[in-house]
């Protein structure tokens, strides 16, 4: 499914906008920074979307605004069927607890002074749980993140950054949510570290059925933890489309670059394959290029493409694969 399909989706996202005020009295003329622009994709239940992009593509606005940390200047999401884009925060209360967030930095979003009992409670104190049940509930929360109940009297500085994620992770699942936005939750990891945190998540889907939005800057990374993935470039989504299909044939010239940049696995098939050098940084948001926004930087970039936006639409890919390109690869 890369459509919005309200019917079997846990989260719908509808041309999802946010612009920052530019300088000044540009945003009152219309103007201002597009740091996301007309986004839309679903999630279902239990399944794993990874938004992959380099960094100030928007992919991290735009999971921030999926929990509502950030509101939206255009577009809305729909969450269990409900549009939470300007829900009151008392009305979006009972939902809060459904929908959570997993941060970049594992020790700047937990309170140092806290111990690990007071943060994985807090979610559980905010719902009214009673004290008895938190009790139980915290430490069957940190054995399933692979910590030990000694651990829940200790302070974050005691415990390395991937055992700090796993704090997180638990944090994240105390009110049992049914969709956690994790935005970078490997990236301030060592290498070896981030397997085992991907690793974790997996078995925690499987488990309890969550569902995930997994944002990362590194394809590698999403690969194994995704079902679907996005791609966004400049604050819109270039492509998205099943795991498999993305990766084994990328439609866009955008998709293909980022790939050839990920190791492959056999030192042969490594050796001999092609790299392909993206031209340049990527553009200022407030200053995109016309028409296609890659075209800069794309080597198949024609007349057309430096006049005409090209639209996210399905492609003869197959499988229902939709990318922003008017001479799509695949
Ligand atoms: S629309 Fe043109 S410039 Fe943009 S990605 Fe496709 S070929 Fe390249």
């Amino acid at each position: 499914m890369t459509g919005n399909d309200p019917k079997t989706a846990l989260l719908t996202v509808k041309d999802l906008g946010m612009t920052f005020p530019g300088p000044r009295g540009t945003f009152r003329r219309g103007g201002g920074i597009k740091a996301v622009d007309g986004v839309s994709f679903d999630v279902r239940p239990g399944e794993t979307l990874g938004l992959v992009g380099e960094s100030g593509c928007g992919k991290s606005t735009t999971g921030r605004m999926l929990v509502r940390l950030l509101d939206p200047t255009a577009g809305r999401v729909d969450f269990r069927g409900k549009d939470i884009t300007r829900t009151g925060q008392r009305e979006l209360r009972p939902l809060r607890s459904k929908l959570q967030m997993i941060f970049q930095d594992p020790f700047a979003s937990l309170n140092p002074r806290q111990t690990v009992q007071q943060i994985v409670s807090a979610p559980l104190r905010a719902q009214g749980t009673s004290a008895d049940a938190i009790r139980r509930e915290v430490r069957e929360l940190i054995q399933l993140v692979g910590l030990a109940p000694e651990h829940l009297e200790r302070y974050p500085h005691q415990f390395s950054g991937g055992q700090a994620q796993r704090i997180g992770i638990a944090r994240a699942l105390a009110t049992r949510p049914e969709l956690v936005v994790a935005d970078e939750p490997v990236s301030a990891l060592d290498v070896s570290i981030q397997a085992q945190i991907v690793g974790l998540m997996e078995r925690l889907q499987r488990e309890l059925g969550v569902a995930y939005v997994f944002i990362a800057h590194d394809l590698a990374v999403v690969k194994h933890i995704s079902h679907r993935v996005a791609v966004m470039y400049l604050g819109r989504i270039v492509e998205i489309g099943d795991k498999h299909e993305v990766y084994g044939n990328p439609a866009h010239p955008y998709t293909k670059a980022l790939l050839s940049a990920v190791p492959l696995p056999d030192p042969a098939a490594e050796r001999v394959r092609e790299r392909i050098v993206l031209l340049g940084d990527p553009p200022s948001p407030a200053n995109p290029p016309s028409g296609c926004t890659f075209h800069p930087r794309c080597a198949k970039a024609q007349d057309v493409c430096r006049t005409e936006p090209p639209l996210l639409q399905i492609t003869t890919a197959g499988g229902g694969r939709q990318a922003a390109c008017h001479f799509p690869e695949a």
